[in-house]
């Protein structure tokens, strides 16, 4: 039986794993934490008892790969899935605006939607929709080196547009500032949520925390196919002769029983246990995401999510007691005390919601300084394919050439990848 190590348990990693696994291949992950998950993963609050995530993640109906993946792993019923796209945005004194598709066919269904929603006046609606017809046909050609701002303004989209429509979904989707990210991004993006199928633009939530919504089923998954995974092990160097990989250093022994190794740790890992590896012109730069978990005496909101418009608070999540803000493209505030960081959000939530401070019982603020990178026009050519100049080394992880930005879908897709590459390698079958 082949032996793949995998380097790695987030999102990626445990892809590549299961994958590998149902093809026959034996696969060991390697996680320097005590736990899967890597960038995705949940916890106990001490305080109140309540597992929350290191920050909220939605998926959308678009995320073909990570649904493929879920089902394969039987994680499937841990998911909330939307009967029919609808996002409640605000404005303040919680003016609420709700951009919901309606009972007709696809696309008509997402038209009707968007002419109805009134957060923007009519004629903002049409512009909006005079661009999105024409995004499938859009040439990339034409975007060359434009920012997602730079393209909206070319196209006509005024400033309202932008902040109550295209901001939230490109904030929502890329991370990061629509000055710094590319608008092929954007533009790929578009035509996965608004033009491949009915369910596409659908947003779907875990039902629990992360941990036990993908990595407790991939986890069971692995092991049930005689996978092991050793966790709290560093690898640290790699040794190689011509074009293979002989053998992994780790915090604990090296290790030369394979015949493949992956690895699925972010850029910024694996150039420091295998520097040279890549020939990249530019690092990758990061944006942060801070989460604030907030528990509440009294919470009369009634929608489970918001979109807020005009605030640097972008979403706002109702889980009852508990409510969860994500602050998407948080490099400013990263460095602010938890406090400063409360006390900005909650003058927000005033501003836009009738919740009061004085209901607050508790609050946890996270902060993940590099959540995901950002999709600038620079990185587009330089992010690297899975396979590398060595025959028996592959790699993974959300930062390569999938085409997507840092998202779940694109480490699911390059764990796919990077074990499509091994099993095609070794001659057999995928699934
Ligand atoms: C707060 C937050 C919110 C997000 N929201 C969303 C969202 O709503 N929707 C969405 O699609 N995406 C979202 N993302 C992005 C998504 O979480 C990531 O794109 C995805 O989890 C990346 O997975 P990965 O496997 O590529 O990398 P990682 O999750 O970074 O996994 C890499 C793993 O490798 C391990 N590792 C590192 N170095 C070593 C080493 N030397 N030896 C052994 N192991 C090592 C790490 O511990 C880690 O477990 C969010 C991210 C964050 C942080």
């Amino acid at each position: 039986m082949k032996k793949c190590l995998i380097i790695g348990g987030g999102i990626a990693g445990l892809t590549s794993a299961a994958y590998l696994s149902k093809a026959g291949i034996q696969v060991e992950i390697i996680e320097s934490s005590p736990k899967l998950g890597g960038r995705a993963y949940s916890f106990k609050d001490n305080i109140t008892g309540t597992v929350i995530d290191n920050g909220q993640h939605i998926l959308m109906g678009c995320y073909i790969e990570t649904l493929k993946f879920i089902k394969m792993i039987k994680a499937e019923d841990n998911l909330i899935y939307q009967k029919k796209l609808c996002i409640n945005f605000l404005k303040p004194q919680f003016q609420i605006f709700q951009l919901k598709s309606i009972r007709l066919f696809y696309p008509l269904n997402l038209i009707l939607g968007l002419l109805r929603y009134n957060a923007i006046k009519f004629s903002e609606r049409i512009k909006i929709l005079s661009l999105l017809i024409k995004i499938p046909f859009y040439s990339v050609k034409k975007l060359q080196n434009l920012s997602v701002n730079d393209w909206l303004i070319k196209e006509k989209q005024s400033e309202d547009i932008r902040k109550a429509f295209w901001d939230i979904i490109a904030v929502g989707t890329l991370n990061c500032n629509t000055k710094d990210a590319s608008s092929v991004y954007f533009l790929h993006i578009l035509k996965k949520i608004f033009f491949s199928g009915h369910s596409s633009a659908k947003i779907i939530l875990p039902a629990y925390g992360l941990t036990e919504t993908f990595c407790n089923h991939a986890e069971k998954f692995i092991i049930d196919y005689d996978g092991t995974i050793s966790f709290s092990e560093n690898i640290i160097s790699l040794k190689s002769n011509n074009d293979t990989i002989t053998e992994l250093v780790s915090s604990k022994r090296n290790i030369s029983d394979f015949d493949y190794v992956i690895s699925s740790v972010p850029i910024v890992e694996l150039v420091k246990f295998f520097p040279g590896i890549l020939k990249l012109k530019e690092i990758l730069n990061f944006s942060s995401i801070v989460s604030v978990h907030i528990w509440l005496n009294d919470n009369n909101l009634e929608k489970t999510f918001f979109a807020l418009i005009g605030s640097k608070v972008h979403w706002i999540f109702n889980h009852g007691s508990h409510l969860t803000i994500v602050i998407s493209d948080a490099n400013e505030l990263i460095n602010m005390s938890s406090d400063k960081i409360f006390s900005f959000v909650i003058n927000e939530i005033e501003f836009y919601t009738p919740l009061k401070k004085e209901t607050v019982k508790h609050y946890k603020v996270i902060k993940e300084k590099r959540a995901t990178f950002i999709p600038s026009n620079s990185i587009q050519n330089e992010r690297p394919d899975s396979k590398t100049r060595f025959k028996n080394f592959y790699l993974a992880g959300d930062w390569i050439n999938t085409g997507l930005p840092s998202t779940i879908e694109s480490a699911v897709l390059s764990g796919k990848i990077a074990a499509y590459e091994i099993i095609s390698s070794s001659n057999r079958e995928l699934f």
